[in-house]
């Protein structure tokens, strides 16, 4: 079951928070058809956006992050709502590149190295708040902890990983963040780094055990507590009326140009696998909306 839980150590100087998104980014692979490599990309990015996501304090709010690289994915674009469920995609979808030498999924490769990872949070009123740094690898994890490091100074450890299966079916997906906060000392940050090194890939952690497990050995001497827990999962808040709104500005000749053409319009949405149809009939409802 897809979760997003968030612990505090017992100094109180290291918070950490987990989440496992395998349903989800399963669910992305079947919406949009992605292959291995982007299959790892957007999945990874949906664990990062979860995490963040659940930190948002209020029902309403929304976090989105978007990563352009550069490479042959295309730009990816991840939304998360307070809970820490997620939708997103990747620009191209259909991206096959070679294994890494050591075996794994060139993510950084189908990302790119450069260009830009942005966060914006939508509190819902006045201007959505927004931070962007510099890529460092494209291979997602690495791109986030220089993102807090820099834009949030914010010392993050931060793990996501995806392990794709021979049929190319999501058989693990999830990561954790956990950052030191004011006044943690030295020895905090080197026992944080040493409980992460010992702990190894998430997906391997994984695969066998909780999230609770992963917690208990990368915060290992810590005492962490539990504090939250949330299940997510892929969700997409599209509706008719918001398709609707969307294709306010479209003037009636445009309008008629295209029902001349198939005799009805078709709106996939970008994030799910819903089609909205549109006829001649609800012309009014389309210019109404402007
Ligand atoms: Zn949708």
């Amino acid at each position: 079951m897809d979760r997003v839980i968030r612990a505090i150590s017992a100094d109180g100087f290291v918070k950490m928070t987990a989440v496992e998104l395998t349903d989800a980014v399963e669910r992305a692979r079947n919406i949009h058809h992605t292959l291995p490599v982007v299959t790892a990309a957007l999945g990874r990015t949906m664990c990062a956006a979860s995490m963040m996501g659940n930190a948002l304090k209020s029902e309403g709010d929304s976090l989105t992050v978007r990563i352009n690289g550069g490479g042959p994915a295309g730009t990816i674009l991840v939304v998360s709502d307070n809970r820490g469920n997620v939708r997103g995609y990747a620009r191209n979808p259909a991206v096959e590149l070679p294994l890494r030498p050591d075996g794994k999924l060139d993510v950084g490769g189908a990302v790119g190295r450069e260009g830009m990872l942005t966060v914006i949070r939508d509190m819902g009123f006045g201007e959505p708040v927004s931070g962007a740094t510099q890529l460092v690898s494209g291979e997602i994890a690495e791109d986030f902890a220089r993102y807090f490091a820099e834009s949030e100074q914010i010392p993050t450890a931060c793990a996501l990983g995806v392990l794709v299966d021979r049929d190319q079916h999501v058989l693990k997906a999830g990561g954790y963040i956990a950052q030191l906060m004011p006044g943690a000392s030295d020895a905090v940050a080197e026992r944080l780094e040493a409980g992460v090194k010992a702990a190894g890939a998430i997906t391997n952690q994984l695969m066998g055990g909780t999230l609770e497990d992963v917690i208990g050995r990368v915060l290992d001497g810590f005492e962490p507590e539990i504090v939250k827990r949330d299940k997510a999962a892929y969700l997409c808040p599209c509706t008719r009326e918001r398709v609707l709104s969307a294709l306010a500005g479209i003037t009636e000749s445009e309008l008629d140009e295209m029902f001349r053409e198939d005799g009805k319009i078709e709106v996939r949405c970008r994030f799910c696998d819903r089609v909205y149809a549109f006829t001649p009939a609800d012309k009014p409802a389309i210019l109404g909306e402007k």
